[in-house]
């Protein structure tokens, strides 16, 4: 799933592209500008959804994988291939137990309410997420498409038999690494791994709801994990504006029609202030009207 060395390159010359053509905001009316601009786009679309990434879980003390204080400043993200796992189920394991803790007690942070809350109000339409954490079914969102699976299923590497966590957790109790009951076999969660391909129906949903959107979200996400990254750049090929909140800068940033550096966490909760007021707002001045 990750870029190959040469593509990558490339997209770091479009990332040093985009830092000259900057269209960030410079200073606090700035953000508070663009944060007014996102929620009138989404009082105005038609069909948005939201992409998110590991970056709106981070504020759930779920670390992502390429941000500051993500995975990879510790491990090597070989621990997460297919080839990796498949030779060393007990090493991923290891890996698993440390990250595994932190992923099943975290809770849904402001960045995830926010969006499940514009999700009920009806204006977003869709999430459509890279992160296995289930954080925004916790949140409250209901049409959410994991593209990447989740951690709630493992699957035997050998006879495909599917087990649950409950299963996972005895076992983890007393083994190395947990097994299928039936063959022996090592499990492996239903997450999408580097070297996997993922889940083909829910990369087709996507697909769809980027072909179908006039408004995309990108949240927390590097947009270097193919082919998720694909999603975003359908929709902009279909037509769809594009706002893109990412803590850092990303390759994309200059295909989207607002950029801000910040963190979702702080971005998404001023949205959906700044969207009841906006349609507080129309509805009283469409009531004076009907009046005068
Ligand atoms: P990534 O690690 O490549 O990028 C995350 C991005 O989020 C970074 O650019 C970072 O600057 C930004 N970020 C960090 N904190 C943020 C915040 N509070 N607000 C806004 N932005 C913030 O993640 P990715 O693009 O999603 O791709 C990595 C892959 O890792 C995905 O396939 C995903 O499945 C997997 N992953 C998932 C989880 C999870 O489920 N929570 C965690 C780690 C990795």
């Amino acid at each position: 799933m990750e870029l190959p060395p040469l593509l990558h390159e490339w997209f770091q010359w479009e990332l040093l592209r985009d830092n000259w053509c900057t269209r960030l905001h410079q200073n606090r009316d700035d953000l508070e500008d663009a944060i007014q601009k996102v929620a009138r786009m989404l009082i105005e679309s038609r069909y948005a959804v939201a992409f998110t990434g590991a970056g709106m879980s981070v504020e759930s003390g779920i670390p992502d994988f390429r941000g500051p204080q993500g995975l990879w400043k510790t491990y090597n993200p070989e621990v997460a291939t297919l080839s990796f796992f498949s030779k060393n189920p007990e090493q991923f394991w290891k890996f698993a137990r440390e990250i595994g803790d932190k992923l099943l007690k975290a809770k849904p942070n402001p960045a995830h309410k926010a969006l499940a809350k514009l999700e009920k109000m009806g204006y977003i339409k869709a999430v459509i997420t890279q992160n296995i954490d289930g954080l925004h079914q916790k949140a409250g969102s209901v049409n959410v498409i994991e593209i990447h699976g989740n951690i709630e299923k493992f699957i035997c590497m050998f006879c495909k038999v599917v087990y649950d966590i409950e299963y996972v957790r005895k076992k983890l109790k007393n083994d190395a690494f947990p097994y299928c009951e039936l063959c022996g076999g090592p499990l492996k969660p239903m997450a999408t791994f580097f070297e996997e391909k993922p889940p083909e129906d829910a990369i087709e949903r996507a697909a769809e709801e980027a072909k179908k959107c006039d408004l995309m979200l990108i949240l927390g996400s590097s947009l270097v994990v193919e082919p998720a990254a694909q999603i975003p750049r359908i929709a902009k090929r279909n037509g769809a504006k594009l706002v893109i909140i990412n803590m850092e800068p990303t390759w994309f940033d200059n295909a989207c029609d607002i950029v801000i550096h910040e963190r979702v966490g702080l971005v998404l909760p001023k949205v959906v202030k700044y969207v009841i007021r906006m349609t507080k707002k129309s509805r009283l001045s469409k009531l004076l009207d009907f009046f005068s």
